[in-house]
């Protein structure tokens, strides 16, 4: 991916998917599809299921050799050739709520924060599969035009709130987290509905100071609380760096 030209959001590139275009659905397969906890929120509110029936039938988790954290991708369904589990003869059946990488494809956003600065360098790439015949086709977007029509923008917004605990992780210098923690930011970034009843069973929003509008939102409200999770991940596990940071 690094090798890849860095294009800004004025840049342009050739390309268009569509129903009947030889390729349809080939790039539905065969994927370490990675879930944001986001991702997860429009999925599950697809599906109409709880986080928990959702991570059970359609993701597998493991801790990422890079990041150190717990990260969830989606299962293929072996028995039909690694296929996406939401792939049809028509198309995707989840299309108003597909991950936001199935969104921006076929281009990737990168994203970096450079050691002990907050800025960050965002810059995106084409990805050119062999299989995919959509750079074949006449049409051309600026990058800015295709994050747009895809919708990208709530979910880049969504995701970057992680970054902080990806770089929280980085100052503290560890590797990685112990069990007990994996299991909390799994709680929290991921499983929202059960992160929910341990909020208000445990009184968890007591951890971080909160408005009551906000503490009534947490009780129906999916991005909120997930914006909440992510705040009190950030306390519980890295109390002392952000204390180093006051
Ligand atoms: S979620 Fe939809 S767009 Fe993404 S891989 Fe699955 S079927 Fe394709
Ligand atoms: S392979 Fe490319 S052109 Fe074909 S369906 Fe997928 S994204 Fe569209």
């Amino acid at each position: 991916m690094k090798d890849l030209q860095k294009l800004t959001l004025d840049d342009t590139f050739q390309f268009a998917c569509r129903p009947g275009i030889e390729c349809f659905n080939r790039c539905c397969g065969d994927l370490n599809q990675f879930l944001t906890p986001y991702d997860i929120i429009r999925l599950k509110r697809n599906l109409k299921c709880t986080s928990g029936e959702f991570l059970n039938r359609y993701t597998t988790h493991h801790i990422g050799p890079r990041s150190g954290l717990p990260v969830v991708t989606l299962k293929m369904v072996q028995r039909e050739n690694l296929r996406c589990p939401f792939v049809s003869e028509a198309g995707c059946t989840v299309y108003p709520d597909r991950p936001g990488s199935c969104r921006i494809y076929p281009l990737a956003r990168i994203i970096q924060r450079k050691p002990n600065q907050d800025a960050c360098e965002e810059w995106h790439v084409v990805i050119r599969e062999p299989h995919c015949l959509g750079f074949e086709e006449p049409r051309g977007w600026t990058i800015r035009e295709w994050r747009q029509g895809q919708g990208v923008n709530p979910y880049d917004e969504m995701n970057d709130l992680l970054m902080d605990i990806i770089s929280l992780k980085n100052r503290s210098g560890r590797t990685g987290l112990t069990d007990r923690e994996n299991e909390l930011f799994y709680l929290a970034c991921y499983d929202f509905d059960r992160f929910r009843d341990a909020v208000f069973e445990k009184r968890l929003w007591e951890a971080l100071p909160i408005e009551e509008e906000v503490l009534k939102a947490l009780a129906e409200d999916d991005v909120a609380l997930m914006r909440f999770g992510i705040e009190w991940i950030k306390k519980e596990l890295f109390a002392e760096e952000l204390e180093k940071e006051a």
